[in-house]
């Protein structure tokens, strides 16, 4: 049975991305796949009356179940209602779907927003299905966004060795071509917690950290002139940050070299065109790493709900903390 994502309280994107290239924000896209990930999302956007992108992958489409996860979401909506948020901003969006039929089930399944991840086809062919997906979706107001250009890195299924910089000759014409409402780019943000090796970073001489290359702001400035407004979107946007890595490590985690995207560069992104910023590692990272701790410094509780509102708890502030202090989304959505 076909339901239509306004039944459940969503919203797309399309106002949503006007608002936020206009005021020099972005709009946080957190990935989830189970509750304690949700209920942390939720409570940070609700208390800062910030507008959020709920993510969900295909792998946690197959890891949750779809039609949970389309109850999850309607729950969400309800949830932010009594949490005090009187309008919540809400959007369920398939993050990198991969085909024409798992977009237009999720079009079918409640989704506000897919994506179309075509950027490993031919361009031709990626302009081809992009087009195809749009027709689907828009009959039914359910936004689009489109992908030109190859991220380096590993998130579920997505995977690829070396990254390509998105082609700024390009864009229009893909634009143009496909009706696509925004547009995620390569412009050296990559997917996983491993985002550069050591040998691409250099080092802090005085903490040793790696410090990561910076983003291609040439490429993305070249994008902007060509696309004056346009919503642009960034992927593999986490910041690995070094405590949660730490964290991990201290108690029996092996994440050695956990490198991100340092919060400055992003903070600079999002008073660009880029109105969409993803980030999923920084959540586990935050998750494994108060688990660890808690087990490790607790080794006699085995009740979930003693490792995982902690685990909670730190998700949430996180999530708080680059809706204030990196996005600058807070109170957009009163
Ligand atoms: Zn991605």
């Amino acid at each position: 049975m076909k339901v239509s994502f306004k039944e459940l309280g969503l919203v797309n994107t399309r106002e949503m991305f006007a608002k936020a290239v206009k005021g020099g924000y972005a709009i946080p896209a957190f990935n989830f796949n189970n509750m304690e990930q949700l209920q942390a999302i939720v409570q940070a956007s609700a208390e800062t009356k910030s507008p959020v992108i709920l993510q969900v992958s295909k792998g946690a489409r197959n890891y949750a179940n779809q039609t949970l996860l389309r109850y999850m979401a309607q729950g969400a909506v309800e949830y932010a209602k009594e949490l005090g948020w009187k309008k919540p901003q809400i959007v369920l969006h398939l993050d990198h779907g991969d085909s024409f039929e798992t977009c237009k089930s999720c079009v079918d399944f409640g989704f506000s927003s897919v994506m179309i991840d075509g950027s490993s086809l031919p361009y031709d062919e990626n302009v081809k299905l992009t087009r195809k997906v749009v027709n689907y979706a828009h009959k039914f107001d359910v936004t689009v966004e489109a992908e030109l250009g190859v991220l380096a890195g590993v998130e579920d299924e997505v995977s690829s060795a070396v990254s390509h910089y998105t082609k700024p000759e390009e864009v229009i014409d893909f634009v143009k071509k496909t009706k696509c409402d925004s547009l995620a780019i390569s412009i050296g943000t990559s997917h996983g917690a491993y985002k550069f090796t050591p040998e691409q970073c250099t080092r802090d001489p005085q903490t040793g950290r790696l410090v990561p290359p910076p983003l291609a702001f040439d490429v993305l400035k070249a994008i902007e002139k060509k696309l004056p407004g346009f919503p642009i979107v960034l992927h593999g946007s986490s910041s690995v940050p070094q405590e949660y890595v730490d964290m991990c490590n201290q108690f029996g985690g092996n994440l050695p070299n956990a490198v991100g995207i340092p919060e400055e560069q992003l903070r600079k992104a999002a008073k660009s065109a880029v109105c969409k910023i993803n980030i999923d590692s920084d959540s586990r990272l935050a998750m494994t790493g108060a688990v660890r701790r808690h087990l490790a410094e607790n080794p006699s509780h085995f009740d979930p709900r003693q490792y995982l509102k902690p685990a909670r708890e730190e998700m949430k502030k996180m999530y708080i903390h680059k809706i204030e202090n990196v996005l600058g989304s807070k109170n957009k959505a009163r």
